[in-house]
């Protein structure tokens, strides 16, 4: 049966429903909404999967203004950036599948869980996996303990659903999450202890650590967690200092009360999905560890398979809008569905947008990993 409205097909057989798209956005992120309002815009029939109850991936969850420039929404709340995509794809009329986790990829089609416990077969010519970022873990004596958390899970109880998971919190992690999320606990009505950092120096950007500071928040560099402490929960935690090894200096010790921990260690490429399709991938550290080898139009290794947003490397909510529109005209190029010219206008002119926001000492890092990756690239059958 083919619905007038989105033009998407679907029909149903016993215990499995099957959808029919020209092209499958995986994630409903930032990356994925901009792809598939940039698809609808020029024409091609788009739907979008996301394993969540509700759009918007990191989106709804930064209460804060964001950074960068005038054309990339400096200034203006995550939250608002969210609900001005949402707006957009109501506009175009795009089907965005929520509670659907993807579970695999394959050449011409994709199997996920479908809302009503159904599996979900999607055909599509061309499929843009644009599934985000993990956060990474740390061991360390006492972290499962009930009471440690991701920064962004604690980010995702406080800002989304209005929860406070604790009353006093060590941070580790002095990257912009860690210190983004220290200033947000404290809206909350947390005290923050301190934010501990291993490095000799802030790793995220000063404005934010001196909202932190400014807070009578210490912000402690050369200086890691050594356990959690409490037997039904976390009541307690020990620090120390570290040398220029990250091993800790007997003697420098301190324990604080506290009754969440929160580990702002980085974020890794959620690459399962094509790892599992045996997309080709590479190992960047700057970019957070192994992401899927893909070239300045963000296609993989794989035919009709392109990726977008943090999972191509981790960036930005601005830099992964950017990439979906990008990885949006590459697909319809690559369906024939746009003319070269107007494709490669467009493209150039998304390639400048992406190498503004990638400018100064850490942009300018990370355009350099880019581009060995696009390198790679070349170089791999
Ligand atoms: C605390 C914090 C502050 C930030 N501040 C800023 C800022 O000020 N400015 C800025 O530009 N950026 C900021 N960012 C970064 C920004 O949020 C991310 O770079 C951006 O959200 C990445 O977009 P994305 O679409 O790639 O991924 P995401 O937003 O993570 O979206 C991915 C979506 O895919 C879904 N998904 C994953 N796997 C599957 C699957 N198998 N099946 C179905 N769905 C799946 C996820 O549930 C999610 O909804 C911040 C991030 C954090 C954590």
């Amino acid at each position: 049966m083919a619905d007038r409205k989105t033009r998407t097909a679907w029909y149903t057989g016993r215990g499995m429903i099957y959808k029919r798209c020209r092209v499958a956005v995986i994630g409903a992120g930032p990356g994925g909404l901009s792809a598939a309002i940039r698809l609808a815009e020029l024409g091609v029939d788009v739907m979008i999967l996301d394993d969540k109850p509700s759009a918007g991936g990191q989106l709804f969850k930064q209460i804060h203004k964001f950074f960068g420039s005038e054309h990339h929404m400096a200034g203006v709340r995550g939250i608002e950036i969210g609900s001005l995509l949402l707006g957009r794809c109501k506009e175009l009329r795009i089907p965005i599948l929520l509670n659907t986790p993807v579970w695999g990829v394959f050449p011409g089609f994709i199997v996920a869980g479908e809302s009503e416990g159904e599996a979900l077969i999607v055909e599509a010519e061309a499929i843009i996996v644009a599934t985000g970022a993990g956060e990474n873990a740390l061991a360390f004596p006492g972290w499962t303990l009930p009471g440690v958390m991701g920064a962004g899970a604690a980010q995702t109880l406080v800002n989304f659903y209005r929860v406070r998971p604790g009353n006093r919190a060590l941070v580790i992690g002095a990257g912009n999450v860690g210190l983004i999320v220290s200033y947000q606990l404290l809206q909350a009505g947390i005290e923050v202890a301190a934010v501990v950092e291993g490095m000799d120096r802030v790793g995220g950007y000063m404005v934010h650590a001196s909202k932190v500071r400014r807070m009578s928040v210490p912000v402690l560099t050369r200086h890691t967690i050594v356990s959690a402490e409490g037997t039904e929960r976390v009541s307690g935690c020990r620090i120390a200092e570290v040398d220029p090894s990250f091993n800790t200096i007997p003697g420098t010790e301190k324990d604080f009360q506290v009754d969440m921990i929160c580990v702002a260690v980085g974020l890794s490429p959620a690459v399962e999905l094509l790892r599992a399709m045996d997309v080709p991938m590479c190992y960047v550290r700057e970019l957070g560890g192994y992401l899927p080898l893909h070239n300045e139009v963000l296609m993989t290794k794989k035919a009709g398979v392109f990726v977008a947003g943090d999972l191509s490397g981790i960036e930005e909510a601005s830099s992964a809008m950017e990439e979906g529109r990008l990885a949006a005209v590459s697909v319809t190029e690559y369906l024939g569905a746009v003319s070269p010219e107007i494709a490669s206008r467009e493209k150039a002119r998304i390639s400048e947008n992406l190498d503004k926001l990638r400018s100064g000492p850490f942009g300018e890092l990370i355009m350099r990993k880019k581009q060995d990756v696009f390198t790679r690239y070349r170089h791999v059958q």
